[in-house]
């Protein structure tokens, strides 16, 4: 094949400078003999970023902060989730045409899927991006979803969209959860010593979901697995919507095995 005939890929947002997004993909077009490259695209601009990917005959990318939401009015097409969830994270270009999918909810309700959660008692903390496809997820599998967010009108607004309830956080204290998923970003950066809730309703409970993938071990999931509970990580959930992501670009099965060892050689270096 010819470097004419090569495929492009990129990840846009602002900032995105430190996405993983690069080494998991390239990682697996290498593992699979795809010619085809992932690209960082930095930017603020996104009506000039599409024109530009379109001029560049780009096939797909990934979107990141702060268009998730904007991109939206550009598609051409939308998966069913991005209508559901008003937000997306994977495009393809497909005669000048974006067609948008959300692989971060893939990624949650296969996650989650493994676990029998019918009719159990799930607490979401946070009601942006990542709360929003885990409480989808968790309600199509038949979940008894409770949110939670620091500023609770977000969480009324995102519990009305997909009918399940709210609960203050004192409230939740008091009650027993299967399930706690974190998607807020206690635990990273200068919140990195932080837990999401209280270790009173960790103890209680029998499964977490991390949405936070560096660290790759929080003080969240430390305390779940001292309480012998089983844990999905933020480095599942990153790996899982790159899987997918990798199917919708390529039509091929993701190289598993190859992309989770490229994201874990990677953080170790930082
Ligand atoms: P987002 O849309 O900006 O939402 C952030 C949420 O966190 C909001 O509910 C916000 O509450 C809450 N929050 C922010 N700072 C807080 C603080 N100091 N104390 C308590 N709550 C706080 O972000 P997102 O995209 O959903 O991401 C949330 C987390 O998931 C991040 O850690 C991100 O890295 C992670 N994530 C991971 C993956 C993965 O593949 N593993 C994918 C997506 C996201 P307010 O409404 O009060 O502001």
């Amino acid at each position: 094949m010819t470097e004419k005939e090569k495929k492009l890929f990129c990840i846009i947002g602002y900032p995105v400078a430190h996405s993983l997004s690069p080494v998991m993909q390239n990682s697996a077009f290498g593992k699979k003999k795809i010619n085809a490259q992932y690209y960082i695209f930095s930017s603020k601009d996104l009506k000039n970023t599409l024109k530009f990917l379109k001029q560049m005959n780009f096939s797909g990318f990934n979107i990141t902060m702060p268009f998730k939401q904007d991109i939206i009015k550009y598609a051409y097409k939308k998966s069913i989730e991005v209508k559901k969830l008003g937000a997306t994270n994977t495009a393809l270009i497909k005669n000048k045409k974006l067609f948008l999918y959300n692989t971060d909810y893939y990624a949650a309700k296969k996650l989650l899927g493994k676990y029998k959660l019918k009719n159990k008692k799930a607490l979401v903390i946070g009601a942006g991006g990542a709360a929003n496809a885990i409480v989808l997820a968790l309600k199509e599998l038949g979940a008894k979803v409770f949110v939670t967010n620091r500023t609770f009108p977000k969480a009324k607004k995102l519990a009305k969209k997909f009918k399940v309830k709210t609960i203050k956080k004192s409230e939740a204290e008091k009650e027993e959860f299967y399930l706690i998923a974190n998607a807020t970003p206690m635990g990273m950066g200068p919140l990195k010593e932080k837990l999401p809730c209280t270790r009173k309703l960790i103890e209680k409970a029998h499964l977490v979901y991390e949405s936070i993938y560096n660290p790759v071990e929080t003080e969240f999931l430390k305390e779940a697995r001292r309480n012998n509970c089983r844990c999905i990580t933020g480095i599942d959930m990153l790996l899982e919507q790159g899987y997918k992501a990798f199917e919708l670009f390529t039509d091929k099965k993701a190289p598993e095995k190859e992309m989770r060892k490229a994201i874990e050689k990677e953080i170790k270096k930082n």
